[in-house]
């Protein structure tokens, strides 16, 4: 049957990198959020001043509850920092919220992936909404055409999976430039945030591999049910 399928088995890869890495994460954010940068300054006026060093005047800067759940809003162009993060001095706050920084100036900049990925955001959650049922409504009907429905919708969100991942690299390039640039951090400061970033968007390729791995699945089901 469709759950107890072998092709189960190809989702696994993904979901180890996937813990993996999120358990980088936290350790890697973990030891950084315990050393000061020299400058002693808070990410959330780091983040102020990049962005305005940077000629971006319009984004408004704000709080968000909760841990690493630090995010760029294109959309009313709000950066929220979380608790962690907003007024600590850190290696780790100060790479996070310059890699936010990143994504605001993104949008400044008019990058062009940025842009792609905010225009499909609507596109993407309702085919991937859709996209399971439909599936398996054409596996128990035995339907063709339905599969092959369910599978175009699928790879709607892993191409979204694919967008991000220059989204998320060029955002942590631009937050290393930006930080190093401004004398924010040296050396030694700038191979921590390095790190972060490196483990955060392990995060996002680990997202990528599953949903390519997944696609390639009901590509595979689809197929054997034509033998
Ligand atoms: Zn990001």
């Amino acid at each position: 049957m469709f759950f107890y399928d072998w092709t189960y088995l190809l989702i696994i890869p993904g979901l180890i990198l996937g813990i993996w890495a999120q358990s980088k994460v936290k350790s890697t954010y973990a030891e950084y959020s315990r050393v000061p940068t020299r400058l002693g300054r808070s990410a959330a006026t780091v983040v102020d001043d990049l962005l305005r060093r940077n000629g971006n005047n319009k984004v408004r800067i704000g709080r968000v509850s909760g841990e690493l759940t630090d995010h760029y809003n294109p959309g009313n162009e709000t950066l929220n920092l979380s608790d962690g993060v907003f007024a600590s001095n850190s290696v780790a706050a100060l790479g996070i919220a310059a890699h936010e920084a990143g994504h605001a100036m993104q949008k400044h900049d008019g990058y062009a992936p940025l842009k792609l990925r905010t225009a499909i955001v609507p596109a993407v959650n309702i085919c991937s909404g859709l996209s399971t049922p439909l599936f398996f409504l054409g596996l128990l009907m035995s339907w063709e055409p339905l599969l092959t429905l369910g599978i175009i919708l699928f790879a709607a969100s892993t191409v979204f999976a694919l967008v991000t991942l220059p989204v998320e690299f060029n955002a942590s390039n631009r937050a290393v430039a930006m930080l190093t640039e401004g004398g924010y951090v040296n050396g030694e400061e700038e191979r921590g945030v390095r790190k972060v970033l490196q483990a955060a968007a392990l995060t996002y390729v680990a997202s990528a591999v599953t949903s390519l791995l997944s696609l390639l699945r009901l590509v595979m089901i689809a197929n054997r049910r034509r033998d």
